[in-house]
């Protein structure tokens, strides 16, 4: 595996591939790698002929008062586990390799950015589609992988992939979980033992909620209802739990059949996302 951290090189490794007719596979991180993250890896490896994964922690996607200076940077056991893993390359790039002082460009999702962590996050998915974009520009990859884990971030990707015809194949990979269910998060290490023991509550809420659909209940609002004061029991402090269409993200209709069930919650200092979908029949 190549470490590379210009543009410049990186582009000449891949036109090489690409001028060997190779297909190149892309899974962006902000590093501080688990399983998860190599889930992806895994994925790509199955379906391209190259891997390139890069590890920026991209400042334009956190908010003032969240956890860019304090976000667990790892970057010699990311470069093992990767090693490891058999990736091509790993892009690593410094923040000003990426960002010009006096950039002037951004990429906003409308709609789609708006609701869910958009509300509470102002301005976090014009900072992911913005780095999203550059890093398709600069890798300029035959297909790019997502993991589920992130499900507004995945439509808001798949949309801005769509609006600007940017020639890349999207791939949604499944959420990888601890055994008690808690989703795999870099920022799970934020919690203290007491909290890891609760976290995993979060996608019970999610799973009754699903059970509760599948079962017949069509009282959406009460179901949600029902597990935001399950949670605060725990001392979760819900952000949104809502049932909504898989395609979009709009409050669900009973005769909607695709389905998600998206939450996220503060527990102590961490926020924590996941999320649930499947088909109703
Ligand atoms: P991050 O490093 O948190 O920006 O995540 C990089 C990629 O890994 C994103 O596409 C995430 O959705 C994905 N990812 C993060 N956690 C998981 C997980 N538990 N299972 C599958 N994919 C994940």
């Amino acid at each position: 595996m190549q470490t590379v951290h210009s543009i410049k090189q990186l582009r000449q490794i891949i036109r090489s591939w690409q001028q060997a007719e190779e297909k190149v596979g892309f899974v962006p991180t902000m590093g501080n790698l688990h399983q998860g993250h190599l889930s992806l890896v895994q994925k790509a490896k199955k379906c391209t002929d190259r891997v390139v994964v890069s590890i920026f922690v991209n400042p334009t996607q956190f908010g003032a008062g969240e956890d860019f200076s304090s976000y667990p940077r790892t970057d010699l056991e990311d470069q093992n586990k990767l090693y490891n893993a058999q990736v091509d390359v790993l892009f690593l790039p410094e923040k000003e390799e990426i960002y010009f002082t006096d950039a002037s460009t951004e990429i906003t999702v409308r709609g789609l950015s708006d609701s869910h962590c958009g509300t509470t996050r102002n301005g976090h998915f014009t900072g992911v589609a913005t780095i999203v974009c550059k890093l398709f520009n600069i890798v300029q990859p035959d297909r790019a992988f997502f993991g589920k884990k992130d499900f507004q971030q995945l439509l808001v990707i798949r949309r801005m992939v769509r609006d600007l015809n940017i020639p890349v194949t999207i791939e949604a990979v499944p959420t990888m979980r601890e055994a008690d269910g808690l989703a795999m998060s870099s920022r799970n290490g934020y919690l203290t033992p007491e909290q890891t023991a609760q976290a995993p509550k979060l996608f019970q809420a999610l799973q009754s909620a699903r059970d509760a659909i599948l079962v017949g209940n069509e009282k959406y609002t009460e179901i949600e209802q029902q597990q935001i004061n399950w949670l605060r029991q725990f001392g979760f402090q819900p952000d949104y739990f809502s049932i909504c269409h898989s395609d979009n993200l709009k409050p669900a209709k009973t005769s909607d059949t695709r389905l998600v069930i998206i939450t996220a919650a503060i527990l102590g200092k961490t926020r924590l996302i996941d999320n649930l979908d499947f088909i109703k029949a």
